[in-house]
Protein backbone atom coordinates (compact mmCIF):
# COMPACT_ATOMS: atom_id res chain seq x y z
CA UNK A 1 0.00 0.00 0.00
CA UNK A 2 1.28 3.46 -0.27
CA UNK A 3 2.20 5.69 2.02
CA UNK A 4 -0.26 8.65 1.85
CA UNK A 5 1.56 11.66 0.61
CA UNK A 6 1.29 15.13 2.57
CA UNK A 7 0.51 18.23 0.70
CA UNK A 8 2.05 21.34 2.11
CA UNK A 9 4.12 22.62 5.39
CA UNK A 10 2.76 22.78 8.34
CA UNK A 11 2.72 26.10 9.95
CA UNK A 12 5.30 26.15 12.68
CA UNK A 13 4.62 27.30 15.87
CA UNK A 14 6.25 31.08 16.09
CA UNK A 15 9.93 31.40 18.09
CA UNK A 16 10.57 34.47 20.25
CA UNK A 17 14.15 34.12 21.91
CA UNK A 18 14.81 36.94 24.50
CA UNK A 19 18.31 37.62 26.18
CA UNK A 20 19.22 39.38 29.22
CA UNK A 21 22.04 42.06 29.18
CA UNK A 22 24.09 39.81 31.53
CA UNK A 23 23.14 36.64 29.71
CA UNK A 24 24.49 38.87 26.19
CA UNK A 25 27.08 40.32 28.13
CA UNK A 26 28.71 36.56 29.63
CA UNK A 27 28.39 35.15 25.67
CA UNK A 28 30.08 38.26 24.27
CA UNK A 29 32.87 38.33 26.56
CA UNK A 30 33.59 34.30 26.24
CA UNK A 31 33.50 34.83 22.42
CA UNK A 32 35.76 37.18 22.19
CA UNK A 33 38.24 35.48 25.02
CA UNK A 34 38.46 32.51 23.24
CA UNK A 35 38.67 34.18 19.65
CA UNK A 36 42.40 36.27 21.27
CA UNK A 37 43.44 34.45 23.48
CA UNK A 38 45.76 32.14 21.64
CA UNK A 39 46.05 28.46 22.98
CA UNK A 40 49.27 27.72 24.48
CA UNK A 41 51.11 24.40 23.12
CA UNK A 42 51.57 22.27 25.45
CA UNK A 43 55.14 20.29 26.36
CA UNK A 44 53.79 16.94 24.34
CA UNK A 45 52.90 18.75 21.29
CA UNK A 46 56.45 20.83 21.41
CA UNK A 47 57.66 17.27 21.18
CA UNK A 48 55.66 16.24 18.46
CA UNK A 49 56.55 19.64 16.55
CA UNK A 50 59.93 18.56 16.92
CA UNK A 51 59.93 15.59 15.77
CA UNK A 52 57.49 16.19 12.94
CA UNK A 53 59.79 18.79 11.93
CA UNK A 54 62.80 16.48 11.94
CA UNK A 55 60.94 14.07 9.79
CA UNK A 56 60.18 16.43 7.51
CA UNK A 57 63.02 17.44 6.17
CA UNK A 58 63.51 19.62 3.67
CA UNK A 59 59.45 18.98 2.90
CA UNK A 60 58.27 22.60 2.18
CA UNK A 61 56.16 23.11 5.74
CA UNK A 62 52.90 23.81 3.43
CA UNK A 63 52.83 20.58 1.92
CA UNK A 64 54.03 18.55 4.87
CA UNK A 65 51.24 17.01 6.81
CA UNK A 66 51.22 18.16 10.16
CA UNK A 67 51.02 16.27 13.56
CA UNK A 68 47.17 15.53 14.38
CA UNK A 69 47.36 17.26 18.05
CA UNK A 70 48.55 20.18 16.92
CA UNK A 71 46.01 23.55 16.16
CA UNK A 72 47.53 26.69 14.80
CA UNK A 73 44.41 28.97 14.36
CA UNK A 74 44.91 32.29 12.63
CA UNK A 75 41.25 32.96 13.76
CA UNK A 76 40.61 31.72 17.21
CA UNK A 77 38.68 29.25 18.61
CA UNK A 78 35.14 29.01 18.86
CA UNK A 79 33.61 28.28 22.34
CA UNK A 80 29.97 27.39 23.90
CA UNK A 81 27.85 26.36 26.55
CA UNK A 82 24.33 25.99 27.71
CA UNK A 83 21.80 28.73 28.46
CA UNK A 84 19.65 28.99 31.24
CA UNK A 85 15.92 30.65 31.77
CA UNK A 86 11.99 30.20 31.08
CA UNK A 87 10.57 28.89 28.23
CA UNK A 88 6.72 30.35 27.75
CA UNK A 89 3.70 28.27 25.42
CA UNK A 90 0.88 29.99 24.45
CA UNK A 91 -1.34 29.09 21.24
CA UNK A 92 1.53 29.29 18.28
CA UNK A 93 3.61 30.54 20.35
CA UNK A 94 7.10 29.70 22.23
CA UNK A 95 9.06 32.34 24.46
CA UNK A 96 12.34 31.76 25.73
CA UNK A 97 13.73 33.92 28.53
CA UNK A 98 17.34 33.50 28.60
CA UNK A 99 18.75 35.16 32.10
CA UNK A 100 22.21 33.13 32.13
CA UNK A 101 24.82 31.57 29.89
CA UNK A 102 27.37 29.31 31.04
CA UNK A 103 30.30 27.99 28.94
CA UNK A 104 30.66 24.57 29.33
CA UNK A 105 33.99 22.01 28.09
CA UNK A 106 34.01 20.83 24.57
CA UNK A 107 36.77 20.42 22.31
CA UNK A 108 37.35 23.78 20.44
CA UNK A 109 38.81 24.64 17.11
CA UNK A 110 38.95 27.55 14.68
CA UNK A 111 36.18 26.09 12.93
CA UNK A 112 33.93 23.80 15.21
CA UNK A 113 33.23 22.71 18.34
CA UNK A 114 32.13 19.52 19.79
CA UNK A 115 30.30 19.45 22.97
CA UNK A 116 28.99 17.00 25.40
CA UNK A 117 25.98 15.94 25.55
CA UNK A 118 27.18 15.11 29.32
CA UNK A 119 27.06 18.81 30.29
CA UNK A 120 23.37 20.22 29.47
CA UNK A 121 21.95 17.56 31.82
CA UNK A 122 24.38 17.81 34.70
CA UNK A 123 24.02 21.65 34.06
CA UNK A 124 20.29 21.23 34.31
CA UNK A 125 20.04 18.55 37.47
CA UNK A 126 22.06 21.10 39.34
CA UNK A 127 20.12 23.89 38.59
CA UNK A 128 17.09 21.67 39.48
CA UNK A 129 18.29 20.91 42.44
CA UNK A 130 19.44 24.49 43.28
CA UNK A 131 15.91 25.54 42.52
CA UNK A 132 17.58 27.76 39.52
CA UNK A 133 16.22 27.86 35.50
CA UNK A 134 16.87 25.41 33.75
CA UNK A 135 19.01 24.48 30.36
CA UNK A 136 16.41 25.86 27.65
CA UNK A 137 19.10 26.02 24.53
CA UNK A 138 22.46 25.93 23.99
CA UNK A 139 25.06 29.10 22.49
CA UNK A 140 28.12 28.98 20.18
CA UNK A 141 30.40 31.69 18.61
CA UNK A 142 31.49 32.84 15.18
CA UNK A 143 35.68 33.96 15.54
CA UNK A 144 35.76 36.39 12.82
CA UNK A 145 38.27 38.67 14.17
CA UNK A 146 40.48 38.39 11.36
CA UNK A 147 37.65 39.28 8.90
CA UNK A 148 37.04 41.95 7.86
CA UNK A 149 32.83 43.86 8.45
CA UNK A 150 32.53 43.71 5.00
CA UNK A 151 33.13 40.25 4.18
CA UNK A 152 31.15 39.32 7.41
CA UNK A 153 27.70 41.32 6.15
CA UNK A 154 28.18 39.83 2.49
CA UNK A 155 28.94 36.58 3.57
CA UNK A 156 26.24 36.45 6.49
CA UNK A 157 28.71 34.87 8.42
CA UNK A 158 26.77 35.13 11.94
CA UNK A 159 24.38 32.85 9.92
CA UNK A 160 24.13 28.94 11.02
CA UNK A 161 26.37 27.11 9.02
CA UNK A 162 24.95 23.70 7.26
CA UNK A 163 26.57 21.95 9.92
CA UNK A 164 25.05 24.45 12.87
CA UNK A 165 21.35 23.19 11.68
CA UNK A 166 22.04 19.62 11.12
CA UNK A 167 23.16 18.82 14.17
CA UNK A 168 20.90 17.47 17.08
CA UNK A 169 20.11 19.64 20.04
CA UNK A 170 21.61 18.86 23.18
CA UNK A 171 19.28 17.45 25.77
CA UNK A 172 16.88 20.08 27.06
CA UNK A 173 18.07 22.53 24.11
CA UNK A 174 15.15 23.75 22.32
CA UNK A 175 16.81 26.49 20.08
CA UNK A 176 20.83 27.58 19.57
CA UNK A 177 22.26 31.32 19.97
CA UNK A 178 25.26 32.33 17.80
CA UNK A 179 27.63 34.89 18.84
CA UNK A 180 30.09 36.26 15.95
CA UNK A 181 32.86 38.27 17.21
CA UNK A 182 34.52 40.84 14.45
CA UNK A 183 36.48 43.97 14.78
CA UNK A 184 34.71 47.16 14.88
CA UNK A 185 37.50 49.15 14.48
CA UNK A 186 36.88 52.63 13.79
CA UNK A 187 33.89 51.83 11.85
CA UNK A 188 30.80 53.76 12.27
CA UNK A 189 28.61 51.97 10.05
CA UNK A 190 27.48 48.85 12.24
CA UNK A 191 24.17 48.01 9.67
CA UNK A 192 20.79 48.38 10.80
CA UNK A 193 19.45 45.38 13.41
CA UNK A 194 17.07 42.88 12.08
CA UNK A 195 14.42 40.58 13.75
CA UNK A 196 16.60 37.67 14.28
CA UNK A 197 19.60 40.01 14.06
CA UNK A 198 21.36 42.05 16.55
CA UNK A 199 24.35 44.01 16.28
CA UNK A 200 26.29 45.58 19.73
CA UNK A 201 29.62 47.53 19.95
CA UNK A 202 31.52 46.57 22.87
CA UNK A 203 34.97 49.10 22.79
CA UNK A 204 36.55 47.79 19.48
CA UNK A 205 34.81 44.69 19.15
CA UNK A 206 31.46 44.14 17.32
CA UNK A 207 29.21 41.40 18.31
CA UNK A 208 26.50 39.70 16.26
CA UNK A 209 24.04 37.92 17.56
CA UNK A 210 21.38 34.96 15.98
CA UNK A 211 18.88 32.67 17.17
CA UNK A 212 17.79 29.39 15.24
CA UNK A 213 16.38 26.01 15.88
CA UNK A 214 18.19 23.07 13.97
CA UNK A 215 16.06 21.45 11.34
CA UNK A 216 13.95 24.19 10.95
CA UNK A 217 14.47 27.25 8.32
CA UNK A 218 16.84 30.05 9.10
CA UNK A 219 16.81 33.58 8.17
CA UNK A 220 17.89 37.10 9.70
CA UNK A 221 13.88 38.50 8.68
CA UNK A 222 13.24 36.01 11.18
CA UNK A 223 9.51 35.79 9.72
CA UNK A 224 8.67 33.25 12.40
CA UNK A 225 11.72 33.29 14.89
CA UNK A 226 12.37 36.57 16.74
CA UNK A 227 15.42 37.69 18.40
CA UNK A 228 15.64 40.55 21.30
CA UNK A 229 18.81 41.81 23.47
CA UNK A 230 16.95 42.87 26.90
CA UNK A 231 17.48 45.62 29.64
ZN1 LIG B 1 28.18 27.83 13.88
Amino acid sequence: MPLPIRHGRRAAARVRVSVSADAFHHMAMAAAEAAIAAPDLTRESYRLLEAWNKERGTTAIRRAKLPPSLVFSETGHETGGALFGQIERTAGVTEFHVGRAITTSAIRSDDGLVQSDISASLLADIAEAAGLPTVVGDFHTHPAVDTSLREIEEQELYSPSEIDLAGENLPHCEFSLIVTVAWAGRSKRLGADRPNLARRRIGDFLFYMTAYARGRRWSPAGEDFTLAIGG
